[in-house]
């Protein structure tokens, strides 16, 4: 095992990473900007280094000065975290060939699943089965409307390199493709410097369900069931459930045998999430996430696993020790993301936080960075705390949350959680009755 593990990350995912190592017995370095030197993830560190200042391309992308503080610290290896460098091949190569340890799979797979086109080649010859649209990457405009023509209207051009919901775009018909063509190129260029596009039939009413697996270095990969991210604003996700109020028992046995084989087939290592879209009793594979994601600890509530742990122990050569009859489920998990955005409108409101009391009690997790005067910077995610409920049964699992977000105080900033009450006392959200578009919908006529 490890003796010191440098977390390359900040906010409430380097805390979370930070406890798990805590309780393995294994020191932890911190990182961070001369923004965040007052952070939480700071204090709580045994060392802690300044890596640059305040935009993160200075600081949390800057691989040299990460690197430095590993080598100046003596940490063996490097945990990412999500976001910043959690899904960069060329990081995960240079971290091991300066003898140090990626937590994460191999640059290879990191590499092959953040291109979407490779990605879905790969899982479509491992037998995962896919939302209809191109065979892999659109040569030119006239493909792109041959393909349309025979999926079908409404069509999706998305960016082979996308990410974080841009460079995508919906043409509802065939007199909207060549715009939707040229703004979905012109926005991957400008983002991720590769135009390369495909086409997705746009789906009207799936649900975003996604899997949760781990596998060894050993081939060995079990999967921890669903979780439902349906509830999305601009792509982005906003309440996530574990597991899913669409899915069965059966349901979840039968595409989580089909995952697990094939990323074993892969030798995929470490974390992992297969996103889907849900429609009419089919999975269609979307894209597959090569890091820890910021909704993990539903799956950990419902499958009582401490997955930070898992990722170090597999890191560090360790076998899972258990197979897929071990992984057992038992209640239902709700997690809430707060965002300083104001509630209506999403837009940023960073600022100082006057006073913070989290919620607490039975079933109730909260993962955040903040305290009473923290000043929430205006340069990184607006996620500044996760509110995670586990309950015997769903209905009981939505009382706790809202009586878990009443308690909240969170003052000085505006944050997202008025908002989520509205949701939860939504019938249709009580019934689990939505899709992708059932938030935007929503918040629409709330305005
Ligand atoms: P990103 O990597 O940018 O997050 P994804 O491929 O994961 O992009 O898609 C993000 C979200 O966009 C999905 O969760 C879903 O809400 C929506 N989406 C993606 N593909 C489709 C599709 N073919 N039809 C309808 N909605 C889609």
């Amino acid at each position: 095992m490890f003796s010191k593990i440098l977390i390359a990350n900040r906010g409430e995912i380097a805390l979370r990473i930070l406890r798990a190592c805590r309780e393995l017995g294994i020191k932890t370095v911190a990182v961070h900007s001369t923004a965040d030197q007052d952070a939480m993830h700071v204090r709580l560190a045994d060392e802690a280094v300044c890596i640059g200042p305040a935009s993160s391309r200075d600081s949390y992308l800057n691989v040299a000065a990460i690197l430095s503080a590993a080598t100046i610290t003596g940490a063996e290896a490097i945990h990412p975290g999500y976001g910043f460098l959690s899904e960069n091949a060329d990081f995960a190569e240079t971290v091991e060939s300066h003898g140090l340890v990626f937590i994460g799979p191999t640059a290879q797979h990191i590499r092959m699943m953040g291109d979407k086109i490779t990605a879905k080649t790969t899982m479509q010859a491992l037998g995962v089965p896919l939302v209809p649209g191109s065979d892999g990457e659109l040569a030119s405009i006239e493909e792109a409307r041959k393909v349309a023509a025979k999926v079908g209207y409404p069509v999706l051009i998305k960016a082979a390199a996308g990410g974080g919901g841009r460079g995508m775009k919906v043409a509802p018909t065939e007199a909207d493709l060549e715009e939707a063509w040229n703004v979905a190129r012109t926005e991957a260029r400008a983002a991720f410097g590769n135009d390369a596009v495909y086409l997705e039939k746009y789906m009207d009413k799936p649900r975003h369900i996604e899997l949760q697996i781990l596998g060894d270095n050993y081939n060995n990969v079990v999967h921890f069931g669903e979780r439902d991210c349906s509830l999305q604003r601009r792509h982005q996700k906003l309440l996530e459930e574990a597991g899913s109020p669409a899915i069965s028992a059966e349901q979840r046995d039968e595409i989580g045998k089909t995952v697990t084989e094939a990323l074993s087939k892969m030798g995929y290592r470490n974390a992992g999430t297969l996103e889907f879209l849900y429609q009419d009793g089919q999975f269609c594979f979307i894209e597959m996430n090569t890091r820890l994601q910021v909704e993990h600890p539903v799956t950990e509530m419902v499958s009582d696993v401490d997955l930070v742990r898992e990722q170090i122990r597999i890191a560090a050569g360790e076998k899972l020790g258990y197979t897929q009859k071990d992984v057992t489920f038992s209640g239902h998990s709700i997690e809430c993301r707060i965002n300083a955005e104001d509630p209506n409108d999403f837009s940023p409101c960073p600022g100082t936080v006057t006073v913070y009391h989290p919620p607490g009690g039975l079933g109730v997790r909260v993962d955040s960075a903040l305290y009473t005067g923290y000043r929430v910077p205006p340069y990184y995610d607006s996620m500044i705390a996760k509110v995670i409920v586990h309950a015997p049964t769903r209905a009981e699992a939505i009382a706790r949350m809202q009586r878990a977000l009443d308690e909240f105080v969170v003052e000085g900033i505006k944050t997202v959680i008025p908002l989520h009450r509205r949701i939860l006392e939504n019938p249709e959200f009580q019934k689990g009755d939505y899709t992708i578009h059932w938030l935007e919908n929503f918040s629409a006529q709330l305005q």
